[in-house]
C-alpha cells in the first residue's frame, strides 16, 4: 500500500470552550458535513483535510469535562472512542486552564487510546502571563503535545503531523495505570485479574477501565457486562460494595471521589515544577496549593518536615514507653507466677523463659507499632506524607532509593533509638517493588533502640572521654552504611531503574477520627496475627538453644558439693532459709558473705551452662571465623542470643562473665568487668560496636521483612548479607587497628 492511498481517522476530544470547533473549522474548512449521532440529538461534525498526500477523516466530539456516563455528551465521546477506534484521540486543551482540561486528558490516557495534545490558546495564556514548556509537559505525559492558537490556525500542520506520526508507529491502545491510594488498589487489581480471565468485554475496554468503571457505579458499563457476564459482574459488584464500605468508613468518603483526588493529585504532580509558570489555580485545589507553599518551601519546607518527623518519633517512642511499660510489667507479673506455681525444672523454664518472654516481646511492641501507624496513618491521610516525599525524593535517588524511604530509615533509628520492627512496616508506602526491598535490608541497619543501650554499655566501657561524640559517630554511621549498601543492592541485585516519581499530590484533607482508628487497626492486626505465630516458634527455638544440653550431671554434683560446703559452715537456722535461695534480712558478715558466694556460685555455674549450651557451643565453633574480629565465645553466644532481641547481648553478656542477669539500665557493673578483661580494648569494642550495629537483624524485624516482603528468601538473605557485611567491616576495623598497632 503506498502512502498516497492513507486514509487516518482521528477524533477530536476537550472540554466544553476548548477551541474545538475553532480548530476542526480551521483545519478542515468547508470540507465538513454536520449530522446527529444515530437516534440522538447530539451533533456529529464530521470532516476532510489532506497532508501529505494522506486523506484525514476527523470527527468533533462533543465536549466534555470527563469520561463517565452522567452526561449524553459523555457517552456520545466516549462510544465514539470506544466503537469506532480512531486512530488518535487529538486532545484539545485550553492552555490558560491546564490543569483543569488535564483531567479529561488523564481519562483518556486511563481509557488507553493514543492521544495526541492540542495546547490551545497559548496566545490567551501568554497574555495572562502563563508560559507552558510544551516539551516538558510531553516528555512527563508520554505523549506529543503540539502549541496551538485555533483562532488563528497556527500549529495545525505540527499537530497533524504528529498526529500521522503516531497513528503510523502502530501505537496500540496503553491504558496509563494510575494508583488511586491503598484502599482501592489491591481490589481494582483483583477485578482486573477476575475480567482478564475471563474476557469481560476485554474487546471494547481495557480491564482495568472496566474495574474502575465498576467501582464508579458506571451505569452502562454495568449494564454491558451484565448482558455478557451476569454472574461475574454479580461477583465483581460484590468485591467494589466492599471498598465502597470500607471508604465510607474510613475515610467517609465514595470510590468516585477518591479516585478523583488521585486524579487530580496526579495532575498537580505533573504541573509541579518546571511546566508552568504562574499556573492558575482550581477551586479543589486553592487551599492545598496555598499550604503547599509554605509546607513544600524551598527553605522552609526541610524546617518544617523535621519538626514533624520529630514530632512523630517523640509520638511513637516516648508516649509509648507507659504501655510498653505495663505490657512488661504484666508479663514480669505472669513470669513470676508461672515461676511460683510450677516446679523447678525444664518445663517452668520454657514456660517461663520461652514462651511468657517470647510472647511479651511481641506484644510489648504493640504500643509503639499502634502510635507509629497512628501518625503513619494521620500523615498520609492528610496528605503530608506525599509532600515530605517529595521534597526527599532528590536525595534518596541518588542512592536508588525513593522519597518514601526516608520515613522506614527514621522510624528503624536513623534519630538513635527507634525500632526496625515499625520501620520495616512503614516500607508499606513504597509502591515500586525494587526500592521497597532496597528499602526494607538496609533500614534495620539503624541504630534502634535494643542497639542503643549495648552500644552505650560499650562506649562506657572503653570511650569514657567521648560518649556523647562517639553515639553521634554512631549515628552517622548506620546512615553512611545503609545508604551506600542501598546503593549497592540497587546497583547488584536489585538492579532496575528508578521508577519515575510519579508524585501525586492529592489535596490536603483532613481524616477522620474513626478512618485513622481503622487504618492503624488493620495493620496492628496483621503484625499480631502473622508474626505472632512464627516468632513464638523462634523464641522457644533459641530458649532451647540456649539452655539444651545442661551441664553434665558430675559438673552438677560439684558445683552442688562447693555449695553444701558453704552451707554447712553455716548454723542451723540461717542455713535453711539460705537453702530456700531466701535473702537473709540479717547484717551478720558471715552470712552476707556466705550469701554473696552462694549466688557466686550459681552465676558460675550459670555461666558454664551457657559455655555447654548449643548456643555456647556456637559461640565457641564460631571463633574460628570471630578471632579475626578480636571476639571470644562469649562475645559470639551473646550475638547469638541478640539475635532473640539485641537487649539480649546485655544480659547474655552479664551470663557469660558471670555477672548474673545483668538489665539494660544497670550495665555499669557489666562495662567495668569488660573493661578490666584482657580480651577487650577499645579496638574490639569498636568493631563489636560496628558488628553489632549492622549485623542481622532481630528475628521478629526478620519475620516482618517475611511478611513485608512476601518471601522467606528476603528474610533469610537480610540476616545472611547483614551478618556477612558486619563480620566484614568488623575484621577490616580490628586487623586495620592492629596493624596501626593500636
Ligand atoms: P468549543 O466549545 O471547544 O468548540 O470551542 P469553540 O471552538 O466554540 O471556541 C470557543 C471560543 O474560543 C471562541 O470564541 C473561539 O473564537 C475562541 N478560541 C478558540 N481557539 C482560540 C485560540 O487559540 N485563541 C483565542 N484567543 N481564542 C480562541
Ligand atoms: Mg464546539
Amino acid at each position: 500500500m503506498s502512502a498516497s492511498a492513507k486514509e487516518h481517522l482521528f477524533a477530536l476530544a476537550g472540554n466544553p470552550n476548548c477551541g474545538k470547533t475553532t480548530l476542526f473549522n480551521a483545519i478542515t474548512g468547508a470540507r465538513q458535513h454536520v449530522g446527529n449521532y444515530p437516534g440522538i440529538t447530539v451533533e456529529k461534525k464530521e470532516g476532510l483535510c489532506s497532508l501529505d498526500g494522506r486523506t484525514l477523516r476527523l470527527v468533533d466530539l462533543p465536549g466534555t469535562y470527563s469520561l463517565t456516563a452522567y452526561s449524553l455528551e459523555e457517552l456520545v465521546a466516549r462510544d465514539f472512542l470506544v466503537h469506532e477506534r480512531p486512530e488518535v484521540v487529538i486532545n484539545i486543551v485550553d492552555a490558560s486552564n491546564l490543569e483543569r482540561n488535564l483531567y479529561l486528558t488523564v481519562q483518556l490516557l486511563e481509557l488507553g487510546v493514543p492521544v495526541v495534545m492540542a495546547l490551545n490558546m497559548v496566545d490567551v495564556a501568554e497574555s495572562r502571563g502563563i508560559r507552558i514548556h510544551c516539551d516538558e509537559l510531553s516528555r512527563r505525559l508520554g505523549i506529543p503535545v503540539v502549541p496551538t492558537v485555533a483562532r488563528r490556525g497556527e500549529g495545525k500542520e505540527a499537530l497533524l503531523r504528529a498526529a500521522v506520526d503516531v497513528a503510523e508507529s502502530g501505537r496500540r491502545w496503553e491504558p496509563l495505570r494510575l494508583s488511586y491510594g491503598a484502599d482501592i488498589d489491591p481490589a481494582l487489581q483483583d477485578m482486573e485479574r477476575l475480567i482478564v480471565e475471563k474476557g469481560l468485554l476485554t474487546d471494547l475496554y481495557p480491564a482495568r477501565w472496566t474495574a474502575l468503571k465498576i467501582l464508579e457505579e458506571d451505569e452502562q458499563v454495568l449494564g454491558k457486562a451484565r448482558e455478557a457476564d451476569p454472574a461475574l459482574t454479580d461477583e465483581l459488584l460484590a468485591q467494589a460494595a466492599k471498598v465502597t464500605q470500607h471508604i465510607q468508613k474510613t475515610l467517609d468518603s465514595y470510590p468516585e471521589a477518591i479516585i478523583a483526588d488521585h486524579r487530580y493529585g496526579y495532575i498537580s504532580g505533573l504541573l509541579r515544577e518546571g511546566i508552568v509558570e504562574q499556573r492558575w489555580r482550581g477551586d479543589r485545589l486553592h487551599l492545598s496549593d496555598q499550604i503547599d507553599r509554605v509546607l513544600t518551601n524551598r527553605f522552609f519546607g526541610p524546617l518544617i518536615m523535621l519538626a514533624i518527623l520529630y514530632g512523630v518519633y517523640q509520638i511513637t517512642f516516648t508516649y509509648s514507653e507507659v504501655p510498653v511499660g505495663w505490657f512488661e510489667a504484666a508479663f514480669a507479673a505472669l513470669g513470676s507466677w508461672a515461676e511460683s506455681v510450677l516446679p523447678e525444672g525444664p518445663v517452668r523454664s520454657l514456660v517461663v523463659s520461652g514462651i511468657i518472654d517470647g510472647v511479651g516481646g511481641v506484644v510489648g511492641f504493640v504500643p509503639l507499632i499502634f502510635l507509629m501507624f497512628l501518625a503513619i496513618a494521620f500523615l498520609e491521610d492528610t496528605g503530608y506524607l506525599a509532600r515530605a516525599a517529595y521534597m526527599l525524593d532528590r536525595v534518596f535517588r541518588v542512592f536508588g532509593l525513593h522519597g518514601n524511604s526516608f520515613m522506614a530509615f527514621i522510624i528503624s533509628g536513623g534519630i538513635a533509638g527507634g525500632c526496625a520492627v515499625p520501620g520495616v512496616m512503614a516500607t508499606r508506602t513504597l509502591r515500586s517493588s525494587r526500592e521497597r526491598l532496597a528499602t526494607l535490608l538496609t533500614a534495620p541497619f539503624m541504630n534502634c533502640g535494643a542497639k542503643v543501650p549495648v552500644l552505650a554499655m560499650l562506649i562506657a566501657a572503653f570511650f569514657t572521654e567521648n560518649r556523647a561524640q562517639m553515639m553521634f559517630l554512631l549515628t552517622m554511621l548506620a546512615w553512611v552504611f545503609a545508604l551506600v549498601l542501598a546503593k549497592i543492592i540497587r546497583s547488584t541485585i536489585l538492579r532496575g531503574p528508578s521508577t519515575p516519581f510519579l508524585l501525586e499530590l492529592p489535596p490536603y484533607r483532613i481524616p477522620t477520627f474513626k478512618g485513622l482508628m481503622i487504618h492503624t487497626w488493620e495493620r496492628i492486626w496483621q503484625y499480631i496475627s502473622k508474626a505472632g505465630t512464627i516468632i513464638l516458634a523462634i523464641s522457644i527455638l533459641l530458649w532451647a538453644l540456649m539452655t539444651f544440653p545442661g551441664l553434665p550431671e558430675e559438673k552438677r554434683a560439684a558445683f552442688e558439693e562447693k555449695r553444701q560446703e558453704i552451707l554447712n559452715a553455716l548454723p542451723e537456722g540461717v542455713r535453711t532459709s539460705l537453702e530456700a535461695s531466701e535473702t537473709p534480712e540479717t547484717s551478720d558478715p558471715v552470712v552476707v558473705q556466705a550469701a554473696a558466694a552462694l549466688s557466686d556460685l550459681s552465676r558460675q555455674e550459670a555461666t558454664e551452662a551457657l559455655k555447654h549450651s548449643f548456643a555456647g557451643r556456637m559461640g565457641t565453633g564460631l571463633e574460628i571465623f570471630s578471632r579475626w574480629c578480636g571476639f571470644d565465645w562469649r562475645t559470639n553466644v551473646a550475638l547469638v542470643g541478640g539475635f532473640a532481641a539485641k537487649e539480649v547481648i546485655i544480659s547474655t553478656l552479664g551470663t557469660a562473665y558471670s555477672l548474673g542477669d545483668v538489665e539494660a539500665d544497670e550495665s555499669l557493673s557489666l562495662s567495668q568487668r569488660l573493661q578490666k578483661d584482657p580480651h577487650w580494648n577499645p579496638l574490639t569494642a569498636f568493631a563489636a560496636m560496628v558488628f553489632i550495629m549492622l549485623y542481622s537483624p532481630c528475628f521478629v524485624t526478620v519475620t516482618c521483612i517475611v511478611k513485608e516482603s512476601g518471601s522467606w528468601k528476603w528474610g533469610l538473605f537480610s540476616m545472611a548479607f547483614n551478618t556477612v557485611v558486619a563480620f566484614l567491616f568488623a575484621t577490616a576495623i580490628y586487623q586495620g587497628g592492629r596493624l596501626l598497632g593500636l
